[in-house]
């Protein structure tokens, strides 16, 4: 034996495990992928390093290693040294977040390589000499190519070509290569905007800085030519010969964005979200990691795609919340992508309608530099905003008839509609006047929800489905209501009420198939009356410019709520669903239900906007020194007796509190909001200091503790850094 290399395995443990290899110490850098035999069963783990064996080594005691997957390292030392931090500072075992950071291909034994494609180009001392018409025309288009030209690509050109090219190839007239394959290149380039001043101004000063490390907050309204700015310094970057990571949120509105990129740089842009196959994943991954790929567009995840060289990092829609990650390793994307511009040295912009507290908590610290874009590009103006009353009884299906007339209205004018309902499905609630009943989850505190069209009762918590009961399951009755509204019922009763008008429903039910978005939004293009209904999945990003009238039915819950972000979330949703309207060069109108039309939340929203109802929200968590100011972790339990989660987490309570110490408060544990889903009981501890320097060595020192109690071993629990919700 000639080493000891120390390795990561994906495991719950937060330790590396030792195994031997007959190879020398020097060809163990960190970083390769190794197969080995771990508590029986073969696993792929990656290196971290190797030393000498040494006479106190007990190497009869180490297994060696089965098989070496990589011969160069498949993850750089920068990589794994993020990865070691994301472990660190979100208390998750190594070994799962090499895992969550790998495209799943790579996780396996499959090679790290790279697919390539046939191409061809001409021999330039080759003869002329008369062709047929056919071989003629794959010369010509070979002419006109710089590089050599796939064979896929010239087949999607001019049809079966196959034998042309190889009676081509036999006469000495081009030659063949593999090359990587790359993902197209547009034939012809949409040109730049010419930048409004603030947008010029926005551009010099990220790019003034592009050579070293400083957060921009891009605090743009809705169509104010955001995107346009992250394009332009993209192809800044891609200039210099470096590379651009732009993360933008987990939601199938992608395409739009991604489109716009593709046409307007000449560039190789690879996209890695939920609807790419698992190859495609991998190829894209292994061309970013070469430097192949000059930009990477991605969803959460593509955080951890290693670069070559990283000259920009952008985060679009930066307060989204689906930059956090809800199980398993709970990192936020915006946390991480933070820490890598600031290792890489180069700029990083968080852009938003909307920006989140913490971000502008960053700016009042001046740790960030805000960039401002107050004015829509080109001809469009603000809407006008008001709030409607629906507690009265004139509201019918969840529509109150000032909506109603105004849709009448704005159809009329040859104009389109966007209708924003917080729930999908027919109705949240199936009752029974008679005896009171309703149905509920078996499994989860929860209501089941109607959804008419399948004929069936839906949980949205755990995805228990029933049949529709035709009488009560308590007293037989034959009569049972439903209340309430979910994007359904609104689509039934406007198909009723605007029968000559296309209504279409945007929500997680009918956007299922693979281009069933981009259909949807393609109708939306035609510039014809439409009525669009559709949950928050229409709030983001997304260019409507016929929709002169936005409707938000219940926007109440977000005031109410127990979770101490929901008056933020709605504040930004309420501002981002407003800025779909009027976006063309026709004034828009937005109108908000509630049942609380005075409450204080909406006249300071719409007369003051959006910043000053941070700054208020801002000011109260400051008060409570609480994130952004101050810092807060959760530690949760579940179990199926309803006992266990709150026992465990007594336990940790009370280790905690045996500490003396003052600076970090220990809350509960409690009963979770909604303490019983999909079977199983929930409970958390709170932990809250004024700095997060505090929780992370009081962590550091008993988690090790906690998963030595009898109970952590028989139930789930987690930690959560950083909890972007409480519920
Ligand atoms: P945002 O990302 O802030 O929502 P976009 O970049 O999508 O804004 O811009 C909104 C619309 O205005 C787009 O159709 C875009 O092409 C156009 N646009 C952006 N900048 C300009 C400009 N300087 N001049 C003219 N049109 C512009
Ligand atoms: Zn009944
Ligand atoms: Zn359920």
């Amino acid at each position: 034996m000639n080493c000891i290399v120390h390795i990561s395995i994906p495991c719950p443990l937060h330790q590396h495990f030792d195994y031997v290899s007959t190879e020398p110490k020097t060809t163990w850098q960190a970083g390769i992928r190794v197969k080995v035999s771990f508590r029986n069963k073969e696993v792929i783990g990656i290196t971290l390093g190797a030393s000498e064996i040494t006479e106190s080594s007990h190497i009869e005691k180490l297994k060696p290693i089965i098989e070496k997957l990589d011969q160069q390292p498949l993850l750089d030392e920068k990589t794994i040294k993020l990865i070691k931090w994301v472990s660190q500072y979100y208390h998750h075992p190594l070994g799962e977040c090499f895992q969550a950071a790998l495209p799943k291909k790579l996780r396996s034994i499959e090679a790290a390589e790279l697919k390539t494609e046939k191409s061809w180009q001409l021999v330039p001392s080759a003869e002329q000499i008369k062709l047929g018409s056919k071989q003629q025309t794959i010369v010509d288009e070979l002419k006109k190519q710089s590089r050599s030209t796939s064979q896929s690509f010239l087949r999607q050109q001019l049809g079966n070509i196959t034998p042309s090219l190889a009676s081509l190839e036999s006469k000495g007239l081009i030659v063949s290569e593999e090359k990587v394959l790359l993902t197209a290149r547009p034939t012809s380039l949409k040109p730049f905007c010419e930048f409004n001043d603030q947008q010029q101004a926005a551009f010099d000063a990220v790019k003034e800085k592009l050579d070293q490390f400083q957060p921009f907050l891009l605090a743009g309204i809705t169509g104010s030519g955001k995107t346009e700015v992250y394009i332009q310094l993209t192809d800044q970057v891609i200039k210099q010969g470096k590379q651009a990571l732009v993360l933008i949120p987990e939601i199938g509105l992608t395409s739009q964005f991604v489109e716009r990129f593709k046409q307007q740089l000449d560039a190789t842009i690879v996209v890695l979200h939920s609807g790419i196959t698992d190859s495609e994943r991998k190829q894209a991954w292994l061309l970013a990691k070469r430097g192949l790929a000059d930009v990477v567009i991605g969803t959460r995840s593509s955080v951890f795609t290693p670069l070559k060289s990283t000259g920009l990092i952008i985060i679009d829609e930066e307060h989204d919340s689906s930059y956090k990650q809800q199980d398993g390793l709970r990192y936020h994307a915006r946390n991480i992508a933070l820490i890598r511009a600031q290792r890489a040295k180069v700029p990083i912009i968080l852009g938003s309608a909307t920006p989140s507290l913490e971000s502008l908590h960053h700016v009042e610290q001046q740790r960030y530099q805000k960039l401002v874009l107050d004015k829509r590009a080109g001809e469009a103006s603000l809407p006008k905003v008001s709030v409607i009353d629906s507690s009265g009884s004139d509201v019918e299906f969840g529509l109150s008839q000032r909506l109603i007339t105004a849709i009448t209205q704005h159809l009329e004018q040859g104009n389109q509609v966007l209708l924003f309902v917080n729930r999908r499905g027919y109705a949240p609630v199936l009752m029974c006047h008679e005896c009171d009943w309703q149905a509920k989850c078996p499994h989860c505190d929860a209501l089941m929800v109607v959804h008419k069209s399948k004929n069936g009762l839906y949980c949205h918590h755990c995805g228990f489905i029933q049949r529709l009961p035709n009488q009560c399951p308590q007293c037989q009755t034959k009569d049972l209501y439903d209340y309430g509204v979910g994007t359904q019922k609104i689509e039934e009763t406007l198909q009723n009420r605007f029968s000559n008008v296309p209504v279409l429903r945007i929500d997680r039910d009918t956007t299922q198939g693979v281009n069933a978005f981009d259909q949807l939004v393609e109708e939306m293009h035609k510039a014809e009356p439409k009525i669009l209904v559709g949950t928050q999945m229409l709030a983001k990003g997304h260019d409507f410019h016929h929709v002169t009238l936005v409707g938000i039915l219940d926007a109440d819950q977000g005031l109410f709520s127990a979770d101490f972000r929901a008056t933020e979330q709605l504040a930004q949703l309420v501002t981002q669903v407003t800025g779909r309207a009027g976006r063309g060069d026709k004034k828009g109108e937005v109108y908000i239900q509630s049942q609380q039309p005075q409450h204080p939340f909406w006249s300071l929203l719409i007369q003051q906007g959006y910043e000053k109802t941070a700054q208020k929200l801002l000011a109260e968590r400051t008060d409570m020194a609480w994130p952004p100011v101050g810092a807060l972790c959760v530690l949760r339990a579940e179990s199926q007796f309803q006992e266990q989660a709150l026992k465990l987490l007594t336990e940790m309570a009370d280790l905690f509190n045996q500490e003396q110490q003052t600076e970090v408060m220990i809350m509960g544990p409690v009963p979770a909001i909604m303490e019983k889903r999909a079977g199983r009981y929930r409970a958390q501890l709170l932990l809250s200091s004024h700095h997060r320097k505090f929780i992370h060595p009081l962590l550091d020192h008993y988690l090790p503790i906690f998963a030595k109690l009898k109970l952590a071993k028989k139930i789930r629990w987690s930690v959560d850094i950083d909890p972007v919700d409480l519920l």
